[in-house]
């Protein structure tokens, strides 16, 4: 039944889940977990097309970080063993955007391990944005960290597409996982990269100790946000960090999270990003056919992931085309506040 009325919500009536519906759809038993990855698959493709966004990551300024985020490696409060070294030199930067390009990503996200930038490193990343779109084209993105209005402001003049900035875990949740700043500082800026003008790349990391219910608050919290993209981390508990201990999410588990951000979010750029080896072990495409429809490639920001050329041959195998990135004009809001995605080109996959 609660499978039957969120498929007539989303596919029939073109209208989004509200909180009851889909805590119904979470608290189905496991069990049911097909039907609802069928129903997820079913809500992408309706919603989203069968294109799948591949972006790549650098860690361009590694470790040394003073917050306190209980999950990360990069803070200086937690003896890690993670790199440390300051923001890498823009040829370096060029290099990486490159071999992103080669390997068939359309987007290049630019991360440093701050609170938030100051002017210098500011700088630093604006010359790198302009160097990577004039010899790479792809489309940059930006993490950085909090973010001022004047800030946002000319990160999206310089012409980044998108600016990540994850909420992490739901609003309940948050106080134990980071005490250095707020939930609200985090919504601020989010909110402030979607005022000046940036496609909001905004989700956070899943088994946090989150509940199911304050799961589906996480995706209920991130939709009031509006956010083009939701990358979906799974907690691969870094040695040395507080939560070092914390058991991993089971596949299955993780396959009915992204199902419901799917529902939730339907659509969204929904990307699975760190922990997903770990985590789906052997079920990777079945994340893709779980509603999922983007994909960090390569490694992520202090783990190692896939070999690029694996995720294309899993995308080839399972008949979806890589999208040729978001494009002018390809997020609109619709009525409802809600992002509503036009068709999109694609481009064919290149498997090495
Ligand atoms: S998650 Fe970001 S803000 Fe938090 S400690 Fe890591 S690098 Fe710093």
């Amino acid at each position: 039944m609660p499978l039957a009325t969120a498929e007539r919500a989303l596919l029939t009536e073109r209208r989004h889940l509200t909180r009851d519906e889909a805590l119904a759809v979470a608290q189905l038993p496991l069990d049911e977990l097909p039907s609802l990855i069928a129903l997820a698959h079913k809500v992408r493709l309706e919603w989203c097309g069968p294109e799948v966004e591949l972006e790549s990551l650098i860690n361009a300024k590694s470790g040394a970080c003073p917050e306190d985020c209980a999950f990360c490696s990069q803070s200086v409060r937690y003896h890690t063993g993670v790199d440390v070294y300051p923001f890498l030199d823009v040829d370096e930067i060029l290099d990486a955007a490159r071999a992103t390009r080669a390997a068939g990503a359309t987007q290049f996200c630019i991360v440093v391990a701050v609170r938030g930038p100051e002017e210098r490193l500011l700088r630093r990343v604006l010359d790198a944005v302009d160097l990577v779109q004039r010899e790479t084209g792809l489309e940059v993105a930006c993490s950085l960290g909090l973010l001022t209005n004047e800030q946002a402001a000319r990160l999206a003049d310089a012409g980044v597409r998108r600016y990540n900035h994850n909420l992490e875990t739901c609003r309940a949740v948050f106080p134990r996982i980071c005490s250095t700043h707020t939930y609200d500082d985090r919504v601020q800026t989010a909110r402030r990269a979607s005022a000046a003008g940036m496609e909001l790349c905004c989700g956070g990391i899943l088994g946090l100790g989150e509940t199911l219910e304050q799961r589906v608050d996480f995706a209920f919290e991130l939709a009031a946000l509006a956010p083009g993209e939701v990358p979906i981390n799974f907690l691969d508990p870094r040695p040395g960090t507080p939560l070092a201990d914390d058991a991993l999410l089971s596949p299955r588990e993780a396959l009915q999270a992204i199902a419901l951000f799917r529902l939730v979010l339907p659509s969204a750029w929904l990307r699975l990003a760190g922990g997903r080896e770990r985590v789906l072990r052997e079920l990777q495409a079945m994340g893709v056919l779980a509603g999922a429809n983007a994909l960090i490639v390569g490694n992520y920001l202090t783990t190692a992931g896939r070999a690029p050329h694996e995720d294309l041959a899993l995308l080839d195998a399972l008949g979806m085309p890589v999208a040729d990135g978001p494009g002018e004009g390809r997020f609109v809001v619709d009525g409802t506040g809600a992002h509503a995605r036009p068709a999109r080109a694609s481009i064919p996959i290149r498997v090495d």
